[in-house]
């Protein structure tokens, strides 16, 4: 892999092995979120798929999520304003906002678990969507995602 090719290549010109490190394992993308319909603003919620693994913030099921969560969001380069929709933390949206990737990604750190020292990814504060009333979310929402 090229050394620090998160700064010289467009995210279009990452091949797919650069392109999947990127992600931090954060988990806050798979935290459900409320748009309000009149502003387009998104709201986090703590409530997160039921499938995501709480202690490591990854997806048991990465491979064929849709399979399991038929609107699991698959991201591309391309994405334009969509990458709205993830975290204002996530690499793909910071490298597509012409930002730097910040001290505790894992690229940066070279440890996969600064992500959770630095408090950044979603261990040990969710709930489980399968535990949740879906007239209940309203009462989930969170601002420590931004
Ligand atoms: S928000 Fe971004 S960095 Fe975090 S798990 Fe999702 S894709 Fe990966
Ligand atoms: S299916 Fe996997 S990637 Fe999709 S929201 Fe659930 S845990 Fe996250």
């Amino acid at each position: 892999m090229t050394d620090n090719f998160w700064q010289t290549l467009s995210l279009e010109e990452m091949t797919r092995t650069q392109w999947e490190s990127l992600c931090d394992s954060c988990g806050r993308c798979c935290l459900h979120k409320i748009e309000d319909e009149d502003t387009n603003e998104i709201y986090f919620t703590d409530v997160a798929c039921r499938y995501l693994d709480e202690e490591t913030c990854q997806c048991p099921h990465y491979e064929m999520r849709q399979s399991w969560v038929p609107d699991c969001l698959t991201i591309y380069p391309d994405w334009g304003d969509k990458f709205n929709w993830l975290p204002s933390t996530c690499a793909y949206r910071l490298l597509y906002e012409g930002k730097s990737l910040p001290d505790w990604h894992p690229l940066i750190s070279g440890d996969k678990n600064s992500v959770h020292l630095a408090g950044i990814s979603v261990r040990g504060r969710t709930f489980r969507d399968d535990k949740i009333a879906q007239e209940e979310i309203y009462q989930h929402v969170i601002t420590w995602v931004e």
